[in-house]
């Protein structure tokens, strides 16, 4: 009351002017809030002509709950659509605050002078041509460089020094250059999953994408796999919100490989997916090709050609076409490629080849078809054999695979995996999925090339209720039609009892050995300590051919007095050469063209004298053809290490 008879008329009127303006103001915050929340709620379906790109800066960081029911894949494939932006926590855009790409360094990482813990052992199963695996840290010029690779699993420095915007050389053939793309392309998400990705590699990829993909990118989804390293919190929040066409998602949980993408999957709004790995880059048009091939065919699941950064030196590597994806009976995932074929039919450098899998550094998939397939086993823990198990599904479930040429991609080679497990089991546990799920009775064949997995499936037995029903909904057809008629080319192996497993030498108490991995062609056999792993596996079969490898496509083949590894001939009859023949009772195996024995000979060993030939070096160890004795360097026994009746 005091308040008001002391104001006078004049205050009084300058009072109602700025209550009248703050009202306004209000008015029009609101009025603002509500038109913005409307959007973000009821974001159309992008058209697919003329395409809307993400025209602002990205808005939204968004913390997201992935055990929200609606993401747990039932077979109906209905859930992923009532997430609701409600539900997720907003974090406000630092837009504005700071220039980001100019503050890149007040961004860097300082590295910790020596990282803890031990790296996962790399294995092939994502697959990369020509990795490094078992390479050496060699090469590696400071304590930096050091703790960078041990931090990342390649070297963070000089990719720190290669700047974020490189471009790659264009090695498409040239007949890719004159090919037309469809105007009305559908639209893209390339969603990209990262776990503790170092921050050049991570932001290079972003910036590749954009740089060559321009029109028929709808976004970049960014989903951050639950980091620790603290220049993937704000500071990468930050840089994001800076870039138009770019959005940011954070899992509140750790989801693996497969999990991740699904989430991406189900935020995303483009009409094709296209799940990258964090530390890509891209070739000049390499989205058009995919989309059109997946255009004309919804259920084409498509991969450029994958091209290799060197985890060392960060050089480019070109990959020789044509290349497909396959994976062998240790269910490990890897790209064969055979340049020879070329020559055979010029056409094939723009042809698209049908691949039995595809490895999961890129893959384009329609989103809709990525849903009803089965997203990915949700089953699966955080790496390894994903890419595997969406393969087997799509070719059996109606769809099909290719790796399209004029679309090249390079991809990352870690050293070894820059992160570790709490259950080092865990890939062996994914094969187990695999197996179970989609390979039928074909699976014993996984388990006695790993006796780690066929051991843990003693003890326990996969969840894969759901997975089965999915198959049984969708109509899925058996392993042995994929193999037939999508991998005829991988040979399937007899394993019969006793002719198959470990060659063990009773003489020298070792088993015959050859290096694993894919690419090799072929070479000595050593003898070593056995392993007990299923790594030493081979199979006697009905030909006579001594199939060894996880693939069964290298023979036991001599090379003068060596006993040698080369490649099974595709055709039949076999060879006489690679043909053996194995006499139970003495132990003695017998090469049929020489009537020769193989003889285990441990390194330093003494040769028989006279053997005289250029290739018996007296101190290497291995497998020698030697006059038939009874000695025990001439028996052998194969050592079935899971019994007939396992799996
Ligand atoms: N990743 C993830 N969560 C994980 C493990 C990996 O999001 O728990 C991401 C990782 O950052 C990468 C992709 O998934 O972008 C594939 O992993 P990685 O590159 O390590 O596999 P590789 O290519 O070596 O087989
Ligand atoms: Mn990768």
């Amino acid at each position: 009351m005091r308040l008001r008879s002391r104001a006078t008329p004049g205050r009084r009127r300058m009072l109602c002017l700025w209550l009248l303006l703050l009202t306004l103001a209000l008015l029009m915050l609101a009025l603002s809030d509500l038109l913005q929340r409307d959007r973000s709620i009821q974001k159309p379906a992008p058209p697919r002509a003329p395409l809307r790109r993400f025209s602002a800066p990205s808005q939204l960081e968004v913390f997201l709950d992935s055990r929200d029911p609606a993401l747990e894949l039932g077979v109906d494939f209905a859930p992923l659509k009532s997430l609701q932006e409600d539900q997720l926590l907003l974090v406000p855009s630092a837009q504005g605050t700071k220039s980001a790409p100019q503050r890149r360094r007040s961004y860097k990482v300082l590295l910790p002078a020596a990282a803890k813990g031990t790296a996962a052992a790399r294995t092939q199963t994502r697959g990369e041509p020509g990795t490094a695996s078992g390479a050496h840290m060699h090469g590696l010029h400071s304590d930096m460089e050091r703790a960078a690779l041990h931090k990342y699993g390649f070297n963070e420095v000089v990719s720190e020094r290669i700047s974020l915007h490189r471009t790659l050389p264009d090695t498409r053939h040239p007949e890719c250059l004159g090919e037309d793309y469809s105007e009305s392309l559908p639209s893209a998400s390339v969603v990209i999953c990262f776990h503790d990705e170092a921050w050049s590699t991570l932001l290079r990829t972003v910036h590749s994408v954009l740089s060559t993909a321009p029109k028929h990118l709808q976004e970049v989804l960014l989903v951050d796999d639950q980091s620790r390293h603290g220049h993937l919190k704000s500071a990468l929040s930050e840089y994001v919100s800076q870039m138009a066409g770019v959005r940011l998602i954070r899992s509140t949980r750790r989801l693996g490989v497969g999990g991740c993408r699904t989430l991406g999957a189900a935020k995303a709004i483009g009409e094709v997916l296209v799940f990258m790995d964090s530390h890509c880059e891209c070739q000049k048009g390499w989205l058009e090709p995919l989309l059109e091939r997946v255009a004309q065919d919804r259920t084409r699941v498509v991969s450029p050609i994958m091209d290799v950064i060197h985890w060392q030196t960060f050089q480019y590597n070109a990959t020789q076409w044509p290349v497909r994806g396959v994976f062998d009976w240790r269910l490990d995932f890897f790209w064969e490629s055979t340049p020879q074929l070329q020559h055979e039919d010029p056409q094939m450098a723009v042809l698209p080849v049908r691949s039995p899998a595809l490895g999961g550094g890129v893959v384009a998939i329609d989103r809709h078809f990525f849903q009803s397939v089965g997203a990915y086993d949700p089953g699966m823990l955080l790496w390894g054999a994903e890419q595997i198990e969406m393969s087997i599904r799509v070719w059996s479930c109606g769809g099909s695979m290719e790796v399209v040429p004029c679309s090249r991609v390079a991809h990352l080679s870690h050293h070894h995996l820059p992160y570790t497990f709490p259950d080092q089991d865990l890939l062996e546990r994914n094969k187990i999925r695999v197996a179970d799920t989609w390979m039928d009775a074909y699976r014993k064949i996984y388990y006695r090339r790993d006796t780690l997995a066929h051991f843990i499936k003693q003890s326990e037995s996969p969840n894969i209720t759901e997975r089965l029903r999915l198959k049984k909904s969708l109509g899925c057809r058996n392993f042995h039609w994929f193999l037939s008629a999508v991998y005829p080319q991988l040979y399937v192996p007899q394993d019969r009892p006793s002719l198959s497993g470990e060659l063990y030498s009773v003489g020298t108490g070792r088993c015959a050995d050859y290096p694993s991995g894919p690419g090799l062609q072929g070479g000595p056999m050593n003898i070593a300590p056995c392993s007990g792993t299923g790594s030493q596996h081979c199979d006697l079969n009905s030909e006579g051919e001594v199939r060894w490898g996880s693939a069964g496509a290298l023979c036991l083949d001599v090379e003068e007095d060596r006993v040698v590894l080369s490649r099974c001939p595709t055709h039949r009859p076999t060879s006489s050469r690679l043909q053996w023949n194995f006499i139970k009772l003495s132990g003695q195996l017998v090469h049929q063209q020489s009537q020769l024995c193989v003889e285990a000979v441990k390194e330093g060993g003494l040769l028989q004298s006279g053997s005289g030939s250029k290739n018996s070096n007296p101190s290497a160890g291995g497998l020698f053809l030697r006059q038939c004795t009874h000695l025990p360097r001439q028996q052998w026994h194969f050592e079935q290490l899971v019994a007939p009746k396992g799996a």
